[in-house]
């Protein structure tokens, strides 16, 4: 089978906590966000084909992981690609990590309804319609970018509150992990676009909800991350390349103002250069420019 892979990371200890990952970045994507990072995997380029046994490869020659991160891109627009990856890290008895933007609620179900992951990372972008000010989802438009003349944003939107609503059947805390999937949710602060203080309580709100609606047994403390937005050359939108981080003590009042209104959401601030992977380490060469 063939599909769209970016390039990977060999090795983190930093994208699953815990877990010594390796991290597979799907290309393609459905969004645009103009502070993306790794826009040169946004698209479905030609020389970005690559044949899954070469990955398979990849994943089994290597002895040093315990779990596989895929990340992109959005991996779940791949869907057929990315459950034979999954697959077959279940069969080497890997752990599963998706990176999503929530835009292929049926991918998630279907992952989780076949155990194929073990750990979701949800990109909660900007509030849902939930007030005056982001009437119309205007807001979700313009951090993602995403509306076309056949999936307008509220449907990007419905897609999203889809799969929050199945994740929320599916939450779990650390400490009691078994059979169910592990969530973190994030948000990245950006200046200018994602960065007011009512729009990260309306996302907190949904959060809390997602926390109160979940049943009793489930019910966890949801991870939700504030990433704090760096500049950086290569970002996708040029507007942003030289745009100053937020500073700390503005996150530090929203990440005080947050738990004092919503105490049941474990909300932490992580530095966007601190942990993750941003972009592939190794990208796959071309090979028919080899030849
Ligand atoms: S930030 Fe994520 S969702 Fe947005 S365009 Fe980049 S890869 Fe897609």
């Amino acid at each position: 089978m063939q599909a769209y892979i970016g390039g990977i990371v060999k090795y983190s200890e930093t994208d699953w906590p815990g877990k010594a990952s390796m991290v597979i970045f799907f290309s393609g994507c459905d969004f645009n966000c103009p502070f993306c990072r790794t826009p040169e995997i946004l698209g479905f380029k030609k020389e970005l084909s690559r044949d899954l046994r070469e990955i398979k490869k990849e994943i089994e020659n290597n002895f040093d992981i315990n779990a596989v991160v895929f990340t992109g891109g959005e991996p779940c627009l791949q869907k057929l690609a990315l459950f034979d990856l999954a697959k077959f890290c279940k069969e080497h008895d890997l752990a599963v990590a998706v990176e999503t933007n929530g835009s292929r609620p049926d991918t998630i179900k279907a992952l989780i309804d076949e155990k194929l992951v073990d750990f979701i990372r949800l990109d909660f972008k900007a509030p849902l319609n939930d007030t005056d000010d982001e009437k119309n989802n205007e807001h979700l438009q313009k951090v993602t970018e995403s509306s076309t003349f056949f999936r307008p944003i509220q449907q990007v939107a419905d897609d999203f509150r889809q799969t929050l609503g199945i994740l929320k059947k599916n939450l779990v805390t650390e400490s009691n992990s078994k059979n169910k999937i592990m969530l973190e949710l994030r948000t990245t602060i950006v200046p200018n676009l994602m960065f007011k203080r009512e729009s990260l309580l309306s996302i907190a709100s949904e959060i809390n909800k997602l926390i109160n609606e979940s049943d009793e047994f489930n019910l966890g403390r949801i991870k939700w991350v504030l990433q704090k937005f760096t500049p950086y050359e290569k970002i996708l939108s040029k507007r942003f390349q030289n745009i100053n981080s937020p500073s700390d003590e503005f996150l530090d009042t929203i990440l005080g103002v947050i738990i004092k209104e919503y105490p049941k959401i474990n909300v932490e601030i992580r530095n966007d250069m601190s942990s993750l992977s941003l972009a592939p380490e190794i990208i796959f060469e071309n090979k028919e420019a080899e030849e």
